[in-house]
């Protein structure tokens, strides 16, 4: 996420548990169905930051012992959003189908999870803001659900044991209703006439599709999605079938690396594809509003030097395309959606301000996509990492950028401390610009070497996986051969920034 408005002048194999789902449950004769299930705190679903991996065990589950299905909880213990995310399972895949039209702000879906089960489970959550639920299957049955807030709990009609993959699938319409956020403004599935499109951070995923919306839950996505002939349908990730029917066409898109729910997007309309390569063969796909499609050849034009840089400094680009989405409309940030970040038109403007945002959303790919944050609270890993990659990107191509006054006019700003943010503040500029500061001390402290050795390392080590800053402290400190834990107490938590080390 980049506040133009506000800063400067501006799949996982599912084949974990491979265990016939209705044998396991046909098995558990020891909890009659008709029984209560009995309900006890969910002491896992609650802080454990699910991850989109296997589980380690290769032993199926048991059918054996008792089973003690629990209400699965209504958060993952987010601190700054506690009802974001669900306890008791974790996702892997995500099938989101929506039929839609540009004349119409209605869509009518379906999405179907696959998940792991981290308890016994006789109820969970699925987050959901607004929209009619038709019907909600779980391993193919008819099951129960209620709506409370943007909270949909599901009851399936038997249990579901730990560790077993299971499905749901929920058949829903409606006008999608987007949230609304202190920074960013609407927040979800946007409708702007023949247009829509998505902006889902922090917490605008479950306003579009059920979801265990939290970033500490990465799961692959598959869109299916059905619009008339002639209007553009596009996704994250990879374009895998286009279909086509008497009217209409179906434009099947596939992101398989795992993906937090708030860099899934869809987008509708009159775009135009425009597409190339990056280095190394990396495919590249520009989705441009039509009308736009000429300046916008010229405006991403860097792009693939962009990729090259921030691989020289952080290693691999990490999925299997990129390129922009620009809308013709005009909003104040824009947003690192994974592998087809979103712009408004005023990233055509061929300025260093669209330049460096361009290269913030890139930076983002890496910082944020694959290494996706825990908890929010640590969003100085998303933002001051793709901040300093801009200036690093204007160090490198910019003659007279001069990266320490840029540091130092920071540090001037004397911003409080970025590890404890609220929900008002998470893009706040301090994250930004004192979280780049973190860097250019620790840069400055232990060298140019030792410096790109860490993050390149860093997001090697954590790639497509999740990430606090105790992660990254640790690893610093195993780099640097001693604890650094109270540089970064002072840089990150100080009243105000330290003075910064010299060369
Ligand atoms: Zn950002």
């Amino acid at each position: 996420m980049d506040l133009a408005t506000t800063r400067r002048s501006w799949r996982t194999s599912a084949a974990v548990v491979a265990v016939s789902i209705s044998l396991l449950l046909a098995g558990c004769s020891s909890t009659p169905q008709t029984q209560s299930p009995t309900f006890a705190p969910d002491s896992t679903g609650a802080t454990a930051a699910p991850s989109s991996t296997a589980p380690t065990t290769t032993q199926p589950p048991t059918t054996t012992r008792a089973i003690n299905p629990i209400a699965g909880a209504a958060g993952v213990g987010d601190v700054m959003f506690p009802e974001l995310g669900n306890g008791g399972y974790d996702v892997v895949t995500y099938t989101i189908t929506i039929d839609a039209h540009p004349d119409d702000p209605s869509i009518r879906a379906t999405t179907r999870i696959e998940a792991i089960a981290t308890n016994d489970l006789g109820s969970f959550h699925l987050d959901l803001h607004g929209l009619e639920v038709r019907a909600v299957r779980v391993n193919n049955n008819a099951a129960t659900f209620t709506r409370s807030g943007d909270e949909l709990v599901v009851t399936p009609s038997a249990p579901i044991i730990d560790r077993a993959l299971f499905s749901v699938k929920v058949t829903y319409d409606g006008a999608p209703d987007p949230l609304s956020d202190p920074d960013i403004g609407r927040v979800g599935w946007l409708d702007i006439g023949p247009t829509s499109y998505v902006v889902g951070e922090p917490h605008g995923a479950h306003t579009w599709f059920p979801s265990n919306d939290h970033p500490s839950d990465k799961a692959a996505f598959e869109f299916h999605l059905t619009v008339p002939t002639g209007v553009t349908a596009v996704a994250n990730g990879v374009l895998r079938e286009k279909r086509a029917g008497t009217d209409s066409t179906t434009w099947i898109w596939d992101q398989r690396e795992p993906m937090a729910t708030y860099l899934a997007t869809v987008a509708i309309g009159d775009f135009t594809i425009q597409t190339g390569e990056g280095p190394h063969g990396l495919p590249l796909r520009h989705v441009v509003a039509t009308r736009l499609a000429l300046n916008a050849t010229m405006a991403t034009a860097r792009t693939g030097e962009m990729i090259e840089a921030l691989e020289s400094w952080f290693g691999p680009y990490p999925f299997a395309t990129y390129g922009a989405l620009i809308v013709d409309t005009v909003f104040g940030f824009a947003l690192e959606t994974q592998t087809l970040s979103l712009f408004s038109r005023t990233i055509l403007a061929r300025t260093l301000g669209s330049e460096r945002i361009q290269l913030h959303e890139l930076a983002h790919q890496w910082f944020g996509n694959s290494l996706a944050l825990t908890r929010w609270q640590d969003i100085w890993l998303n933002e001051g990492f793709a901040s300093y990659s801009e200036s690093l990107w204007l160090e490198r191509t910019q003659p007279g950028y001069n990266i320490d006054g840029e540091m130092q006019s920071f540090a001037n700003k004397r911003y409080g401390p970025i590890t404890q943010p609220t929900s008002d503040t998470l893009f706040a500029n301090a994250v930004y610009e004192r979280g780049a500061l973190v860097l250019h001390a620790l840069r400055r402290t232990v060298g140019d070497d030792l410096f790109f050795a860490i993050m390149r390392d860093y997001a090697t080590m954590f790639r497509h996986a999740s990430v606090d800053t105790a992660a990254f402290v640790s690893l610093v400190n195993r780099h640097v051969g001693r604890p650094m834990n109270d540089f970064f107490d002072q840089w990150l938590n100080a009243p105000t920034t330290p003075p910064l080390p010299t060369r």
